[in-house]
C-alpha cells in the first residue's frame, strides 16, 4: 500500500516539466524525510495556490488578489503595455527590473499544429483593453519561435489600425529563443532596443 502511494507521487513528479523518474524519486524521498521542514510547508503552499491564485481579470498575472499586484501597483506607467506569451515570461521581464508598465497575458500562442487559434488566447480582452485605455505603446513581446512571430504577425496588424505605437524586442537571440530562459542583460537590452513595427 505505502509502496502504491509512494510510486503514484514519484509519477506525478516526475511528469512536472524538467524533472525526470530519478529527480522525482530523489524529491519525493527528500519530502518525506523532511516532513516538518519541506513536506508540510509545501502542502500548505499548494493548497494556497489550488485555492487562491486565479488569472487577474485585467491583464491574465496569476494571483491572490484581483487586481493583480501590477494592476493594482500606482507606481507602474499604464501608458505602456507588454504583450507577453505565459506568466513565465511576465516573471521573466519583472526580474529584469527594466520594465514598469502593464502587462497583458496571453496564455499561449496560435499554433495550427497544436490547434491554438486566436480564440483559444487572450486577444479579445487585449483588444477591448487597447480600445478603452490610452496606451501610447504596445510592446509584442512574444518568443522568437515560430508560433510566436506567428502570434506577433496577428496581433500586429490587429493592433497596428488602432495608431497606437506597436513595438516588438530587438532579439539578440537565437531564433527559437524562449524569453524566460534569456538571462536578465539579454532580456533588458531586447526591451530598451525595441524597435517600432
Ligand atoms: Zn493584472
Amino acid at each position: 500500500m505505502m509502496h502504491t502511494s509512494l510510486d503514484h507521487l514519484i509519477q506525478l513528479f516526475s511528469k512536472l516539466p524538467g524533472l525526470g523518474k530519478r529527480s522525482a524519486e530523489r524529491l519525493v524521498l527528500h519530502l518525506i524525510k523532511k516532513k516538518e521542514l519541506a513536506l508540510y510547508p509545501l502542502i500548505e503552499a499548494l493548497q494556497e495556490t489550488a485555492h487562491n491564485i486565479h488569472p487577474c481579470s485585467f491583464c491574465g498575472c496569476l494571483d491572490v488578489r484581483d487586481p493583480c499586484f501590477i494592476c493594482s501597483d500606482k507606481n507602474r506607467d499604464p501608458s505602456i503595455l507588454c504583450v507577453v506569451q505565459d506568466m513565465s515570461d511576465l516573471l521573466a521581464f519583472e526580474r529584469t527590473g527594466s520594465f514598469h508598465g502593464l502587462y497583458h497575458v496571453l496564455g499561449g500562442v496560435l499554433s495550427a499544429l497544436e490547434g491554438v487559434g486566436p480564440q483559444d488566447l487572450n486577444i479579445q480582452k487585449l483588444l477591448s483593453k487597447v480600445q478603452k485605455q490610452k496606451f501610447d505603446e504596445i510592446v509584442l513581446a512574444t518568443n522568437a519561435t515560430l508560433e510566436g512571430q506567428t502570434t506577433f504577425h496577428y496581433l500586429r496588424d490587429l493592433l497596428i489600425p488602432s495608431g497606437i505605437k506597436v513595438t516588438r524586442l530587438a532579439f539578440g537571440v537565437p531564433l527559437g529563443g524562449e524569453l524566460h530562459y534569456l538571462d536578465e542583460g539579454t532580456l533588458s537590452t531586447a526591451l530598451k532596443a525595441r524597435q517600432v513595427q
